[in-house]
């Protein structure tokens, strides 16, 4: 009989990690950082775990027998699979034995082992010596009794997946984390449409979408961003997150649309320079007219620095300065400090493009943010689609694939979740943190 136990995911926002046991084969789904979960009792870098007992001692790090390097038996894990590279998805593999095998996407590996090199590693981050296996859509992966088919899934981050797995008791989705309203809902779609061929008996879906729920798309975002850019005399600033390259895309083109160059960080050049040797993602290419690099004055360059300043044409503060009218320049708020030699003409404005601020300390760096824009008399619009499905195509979503039970995870509101879903046929079932459930 196979079985099915939380580890993460389970009333909060990512940290997903759920064990799957058939038999005496045993695979781990996800492997995240529980962010909200660790704020409860870090604030980071003032007080951080020590090390890894730190982290078991307070449960943000489960007990799981045979699954980390620090942990001196044998392992008991046959395999990770990996849905995405998002760091409440990927980041505490930092901790696994180097002999299990890491199963990800192309681009998840892509993504992942660039951050390995652009980041110095801690504690929570350190993927020496990890072992990748990649995977394309449709492959079927045989891990002892379990076979696990991969397929693309949209997402906020290139190379997202969910999972349809095959055990001796039953099949299970898990959709990891996916919308229907970005560049390319038929990917979501086609996984739809293949979990429900699968007639599965379990569904484990994301259901971090139910409250302040937005409905657009990546595609109003870009007529959003076109509408603001064509009407702004000065300079256009703009924060998106590096690996969300569909946004990198959209800002790229309505740049592009209006006669304006986007300036790329460093970090997002040399994350597009790796992702660029993948020729399924239409990418911005780091050579054309309307890229520059951002290169930040500083007294000395990490060697991924200079090797990026090397991808493409480089732009400094007083350039920019000097340009203000062509350019809208990517900078996140730990770059304000180039503001002072940028003073961005009268009539520029920001551009928040990610989620709005959903915890204490966002809210704290939210307010900086928002002195720094007084300061300097720049307007802030907030132009931002969620990686997340809404909650209705996710009804349906569920309607079509027609599970035995759901297990809903990566959500605040598992309640509400199951009252809105409460006349679907399957069984909604809240997991229990750490509980063992059978198929
Ligand atoms: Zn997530
Ligand atoms: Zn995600």
């Amino acid at each position: 009989m196979a079985t099915l136990t939380f580890y993460g995911g389970v009333n909060e926002v990512g940290g997903n990690k759920i064990l799957v046991k058939d038999k005496d084969t045993r695979i781990l789904l996800d492997f995240g950082m529980p962010f909200s979960l660790r704020d409860q009792y870090y604030s980071i870098p003032f007080l951080s775990p020590r090390n890894e007992r730190d982290l078991l001692e307070l449960g943000i790090l489960p007990h799981i027998k045979g699954v980390y390097k620090f942990d001196s038996g044998e392992s008991m894990i046959d395999a990770v699979f990996l849905s995405h590279s998002h760091m409440d998805h990927s980041a505490y593999i930092s901790f696994l034995k180097r002999e299990i095998p890491v199963y990800c996407g192309e681009t998840t590996a892509t993504i992942l082992k660039t951050y390995s090199k652009i980041h110095l590693p801690s504690l929570e981050f350190n993927f020496e010596g990890l072992k990748f296996k990649t995977f394309r859509t449709g492959d079927h992966i045989k891990v002892g009794n379990i076979e696990v088919e991969p397929i693309h899934v949209d997402h906020s981050v290139p190379g997202s997946y969910g999972f349809i797995i095959y055990t001796s008791s039953g099949t299970i989705v898990y959709t990891g984390d996916f919308r229907r309203h970005g560049s390319r809902p038929e990917l979501t779609e086609d996984f739809i449409n293949k979990s429900s061929e699968a007639h599965p008996d379990v569904v484990i879906c994301e259901s971090t979408n139910m409250t302040s729920v937005e409905v657009s798309s990546e595609h109003e975002v870009m007529k959003k961003l076109n509408y603001i850019i064509q009407r702004t005399s000065g300079l256009v600033m703009a924060n998106f997150a590096s690996a969300d390259i569909d946004r990198l895309r959209s800002f790229y083109e309505s740049a592009r649309m209006n006669n304006r160059k986007l300036v790329i960080t460093l970090r997002q050049a040399y994350l597009l320079h790796e992702l660029s040797k993948d020729p399924h993602l239409s990418l911005p290419k780091l050579d054309s007219e309307s890229l520059l690099i951002f290169r930040k004055e500083k007294k000395r360059y990490f060697q991924w620095e200079k090797e990026a300043m090397n991808m493409g044409r480089i732009v400094n503060s007083r350039e920019i300065s000097s340009r203000q009218k062509e350019m809208v320049l990517a900078c996140s708020f730990y770059d304000f400090n180039e503001l002072r030699e940028i003073k961005p003409d009268a009539g520029s404005c920001y551009i928040l493009s990610s989620s709005e601020p959903f915890n204490e300390e966002m809210e704290i760096d939210f307010n900086r943010l928002i002195n720094w824009l007084e300061h300097y008399g720049l307007p802030q619009f907030h132009i931002h689609v969620s990686g997340h499905i809404n909650p209705l195509y996710l009804r349906e979503s569920l309607q079509s694939i027609n599970p035995k039970k759901i297990f809903p995870i990566h959500g605040v509101h598992p309640k509400l979740f199951s009252v809105f879903m409460r006349d679907v046929k399957s069984k909604i079932i809240l997991p229990e943190k750490e509980k063992k459930y059978r198929m």
